[in-house]
């Protein structure tokens, strides 16, 4: 009988081998072929028969990329159902910054949801704010959820989101992602937090982006710092796409190539006009647009 090649899950992506999943608790270190490609966290491979060799990279549903402060992507997860934005009210963000990552959300082609952390720490001005932020958006089709790494059960929504399919956890220093893996992997050494408690930084730079499973269900990858100082340079265009409320208007403008900005008989401005679109969300939109542009020059 000849031995078939099998498909197993990348966890772990280096450059000469790749760390695949091999039963529920066993991992193997599989070398690379010239000709294989290069697996990334999240990919599914053809290992040879033997064990030895990945043979093959399956065709990847959605790539996750990194960029640097350049601007230049890197991929380094794939095949991901979810993307979660965290965000807390300390620190608090700047105007525009739920929207600039479901904007690269929606241009990576995966969905994204929303995570309030350090729900903890909400007073009653604040609670009025994220509530109005909250079924905005769950009306755009955002799930959003809140938790909180120091009440117990303050876990319970965020792993309830988590529990099917393979998930991110992206948003700005300090919200609270780590404590968050910290605490969804009880048990799971993460070289990378011990390295971050050791030295208080410096955990950005070694760290190989890992999937882990969670004992609930569903996996997260962990990528330290992924998407923290930003994200790459997009065209309008791109950044409307972001804003899936605008789509049924797309393309109703005066102009093929309307930026929704001032050119006239613009179907999204008509729209915002008339309520059937959030002129935050539109105000929002243009601010986008407008720092992008500013810093292109
Ligand atoms: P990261 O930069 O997003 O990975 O954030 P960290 O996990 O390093 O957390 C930043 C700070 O926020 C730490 O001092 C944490 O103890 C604190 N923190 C994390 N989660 C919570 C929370 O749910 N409530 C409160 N009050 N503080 C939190
Ligand atoms: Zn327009």
């Amino acid at each position: 009988m000849k031995a078939q090649a099998t498909r197993r899950r990348v966890i772990v992506g280096h450059a000469r081998e790749s760390v695949v999943e091999i039963g529920s608790d066993e991992r193997a270190r599989v070398k690379l072929r010239r000709s294989s490609g290069h697996p990334v966290c999240g990919d599914w491979v053809e290992v040879s028969a033997d064990g030895e060799q990945v043979v093959a990279i399956a065709e990847r549903r959605n790539a996750f990329p990194r960029a640097d402060r350049r601007g230049r992507k890197r991929i380094v997860a794939a095949n991901l159902d979810r993307i979660v934005v965290v965000t807390a009210p300390r620190p608090e963000p700047t105007r525009d910054l739920i929207n600039r990552y479901l904007v690269a959300a929606a241009n990576v082609g995966i969905p994204a949801a929303v995570c309030l952390n350090k729900a903890d720490l909400l007073g009653p001005a604040d609670e009025r704010h994220w509530r109005a932020l909250a079924r905005r958006y769950r009306g755009l089709g955002y799930p959003f959820c809140r938790s909180s790494t120091k009440r117990s059960g303050g876990l319970t929504a965020l792993r309830r989101l988590l529990a099917t399919g393979t998930s991110i956890l992206v948003g700005q220093s300090g919200v609270g992602k780590s404590s968050l893996i910290n605490r969804l992997l009880p048990g799971v050494e993460l070289p990378t937090r011990k390295l971050s408690a050791a030295t208080g930084k410096g955990r950005h730079t070694t760290t190989a982006t890992t999937l882990y499973r969670l004992p609930g269900g569903g996996e997260v990858v962990d990528s330290p710092g992924v998407w923290e100082y930003g994200i790459w340079r997009m065209s309008a265009a791109e950044i409307a796409r972001g804003f899936v409320e605008f789509a049924p208007y797309l393309g109703r403008c005066r102009f093929a190539d309307c930026r929704h900005l001032v050119e006239p008989d613009c179907a999204i401005e008509a729209a915002a006009r008339d309520g059937s679109i959030a002129g935050e969300r539109l105000d929002s939109y243009r601010r986008i647009v407008a720092a992008i542009e500013s810093t292109a020059r």
